[in-house]
């Protein structure tokens, strides 16, 4: 279950939560009560985990919608791939997840 980071629009407050499904995101800020959390992309906490991330990816099995649901493994399975057939996916391939991240995050709502 992915954690994700919060900001609350109301008091300001970080609030870190395990989180199911994008749709599960409506709970009220346990600082304030107000329901103005909004999901922060961390870019700090993504950055920490990835090469964690790298290193459990099978890439010979395949992944359900559920693990796709979790934006920071979009583009993983490709740049682990890469990396084992000796092709380094360089910086520019970063941008490009990056932005594939961004997109399917929009279009779950999130
Ligand atoms: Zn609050």
């Amino acid at each position: 279950m992915p954690v994700y980071e919060f900001r609350c629009g109301n008091c300001g407050e970080r609030v870190e939560m395990l989180v199911r499904s994008f749709e599960e995101q409506e709970f009220p800020c346990p600082f304030c009560k107000g329901n103005s959390l909004k999901r922060v992309m961390s870019a700090f906490a993504y950055h920490r985990s990835e090469g964690d991330r790298l290193a459990g990816l099978d890439t010979h099995r395949p992944h359900d919608a559920d693990y796709y649901r979790d934006d920071r493994n979009i583009g993983l399975w490709a740049k682990k791939r890469m990396k084992e057939l000796g092709f380094d996916p360089g910086k520019e391939f970063d941008g490009v997840i990056e932005k594939t991240r961004e997109k399917v995050a929009d279009e779950l709502g999130g």
